[in-house]
Formats: C-alpha cells, structure tokens, sequence
C-alpha cells in the first residue's frame, strides 16, 4: 500500500495550559504575546489518504478548522491528561454533517488505562455511536487503512499510568517503508521496543530547555531529550513539541510562580562557559537548538515544530 501523499500538521506544540498561558506574565509569555505567537495544546494530524488524528485536546475545533480535513479515520490517544482528549465531544461535528446512513463511528485507539478515565466523562461518545473505543496494548500491532502502529509504554508519572507513544509505520511514494515516533509526554521509556530505534521521523516532547532539579510532573526537557534522540538516532528529522513556560529566565521577577523550575545542570556548550540561554520565542528556540547541535557536533536535523506547521514525510 503505497501513501500518494502524507502529510503531518502540528495542530498545536504547547504544553498542558498552552502559550502565552493564561494570567501568566513571565518573560517568555510576555515576549510571545509581544510577537503574537501562540502554542496551543499538543495534537498532531497525519493526512493523506487515510486521516489519523493524534490526541485530541481542548483547541481541537479551532485547530481542526484551521487545518480542515472531510473525514477523521481514526485517532491514537497518547495518555489520560486534559491536554490530550478533553476536545473529544467537538468530533461530533464529522458525524452531525454526514449525510444520513453515512456515518461510521471514529475508531479510537487508547489503553484501557486511559479509557477507564476517559470513558468516565466521555463513554456516551460511544454509546451514540460518535467514536468506537479500541483498547490497545503495548508491544502489539494495530493496523489503520494505509498505516500501522504499535503502542510503547512511557513513564508519565502516577496520574498518567495509561500512558504510551506511538511507532507509526507508513510506505512512501517509492514505495519503502517508513516510520515515525511520538513519544507524548514522558520522562523515560519501559521496556523500549527495537522499532525505537532509527526511525526516520521522531516527534518527542520538549517541556523546557534545561531539566529541571526535580522532575515531578514527569516530563520531558530539551536537555534530556538529547540522550533519547542519541539513543534512537532519528534518520532523517526531530521535531520538538510540547513546548512550556516553566524555565526560569535570569532576573524575571515571575521566577516566584509555583510553575518555575530551577534548572539541575543546565546545559551549556562542551567546552565550558555559561549555560545556553533559555529561549523565550520560537526563532530563539531554533537559534538555540541550531547552536547545541553545532557545538555537540550532533548527526541529527532537529526542527523546533510550531502551530499549523506542516512537514511532507512522503
Ligand atoms: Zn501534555
Ligand atoms: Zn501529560
């Protein structure tokens, strides 16, 4: 099964509140509204011929009608979190503008984990025939029109323990096969399948620029992230999502909120010096990146992904 075309649309690359965040004036929230820049919350799209949506937040109608497709085939849900499936009620709309008799309902793949907390606010969805619920489990494969996918456990902490990412396996024009990572928020991967390893597209989270001194939301930092992309080895391109506010930035007063963390170790070059600086907008997000990856002389293009950005994996 040859993929004509396949596209990925980030619908949106913030963190669990999204950017700017709400009532926050720290300097990175400040800078962005400066530059009307915004991260809304985490989902992804693969279009082509058939259309996977993955996670399915609060922005979901505003980011779906930006980036409009006729049909959703399905839907992979990474964890339990607000961020990731409170918009779920809003994909009604594909059913209520079919024609009549038309309609067959929107499979959802999730953990039965996620769905025991899911299916609490949203199993109606179900029982009206909107969605159809397919629990999934790790390490199996599942297979989606022209796609494959197999679940992989992540560490999300106690109050995400349905947690998983997603190998997403696809052909190309040319017919070879290809393979696309999202790990979803995570601080660590259990029992890493060997289909982790040289994918040609890694999606991973990057909450903040440094790891924090205590990691206790269990999420993922640009710092750390570097082990798992030098463990993996994407072959072709990394894009950061999941993007927070909750770095400190020197001499900000806003570094009293509760949200703003210490750094542990912050990252700094290889040879010594001062830390890199925290990005406070998306240009210097890259700039940063751009900079880490010359200086650590890594083998790998990352891309720091922004809202309605689109990439062609086919
Ligand atoms: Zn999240
Ligand atoms: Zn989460």
């Amino acid at each position: 099964m040859v993929n004509d075309s396949m596209n990925l649309v980030f619908l949106g690359t913030g963190g669990a509140w999204g950017i700017p965040e709400l009532n926050c004036d720290c300097r990175i929230c400040t800078e962005m509204r400066a530059r009307r820049e915004s991260r809304k919350r985490c989902a992804l799209l693969l279009s082509g011929v058939t259309n996977l949506l993955i996670d399915c937040g609060p922005d979901i109608s505003s980011q779906l009608s930006a980036n409009p497709v006729e049909k959703i085939d399905g839907l992979l849900i990474s964890h339990e979190h607000g961020d990731h499936y409170l918009g779920m009620d809003d994909l009604s709309a594909y059913k209520r503008t079919m024609p009549r008799g038309k309609f067959t309902p929107i499979p959802v793949f999730l953990t039965s984990r996620a769905w025991e907390t899911i299916g609490s606010r949203f199993g109606y969805l179900a029982e009206t025939g909107v969605i159809e619920v397919r629990v999934v489990e790790p390490g199996k494969k599942y297979v989606l029109g022209q796609l494959e996918f197999i679940p992989f456990k992540t560490s999300h902490g106690g109050f995400a323990e349905g947690s998983v990412g997603y190998i997403i396996r696809f052909r190309r024009k040319n017919g070879d096969e290809a393979r696309l990572v999202y790990t979803s928020d995570f601080v660590d991967v259990v029992d890493a399948p060997e289909e982790l390893l040289s994918p040609h597209f890694l999606i991973i989270q990057s909450y903040w620029f440094h790891e924090p001194a205590q990691n206790r939301p269990s999420h993922m930092s640009f710092q750390r992230s570097l082990d798992f992309i030098r463990r993996w080895k994407p072959l072709e391109e990394t894009f950061l999502v999941h993007l927070g506010d909750a770095d400190m930035v020197p001499g900000d007063p806003a570094n009293s909120m509760m949200k703003k963390t210490v750094p542990k170790h912050p990252l700094a070059p290889p040879s010594g010096g001062a830390p890199y600086p925290v990005p406070l907008h998306h240009d210097q997000w890259q700039e940063s990146v751009d900079q880490v990856v010359r200086d650590y002389r890594l083998p790998f293009k990352i891309t720091v992904a922004r809202d309605g950005m689109k990439a062609d994996l086919s």
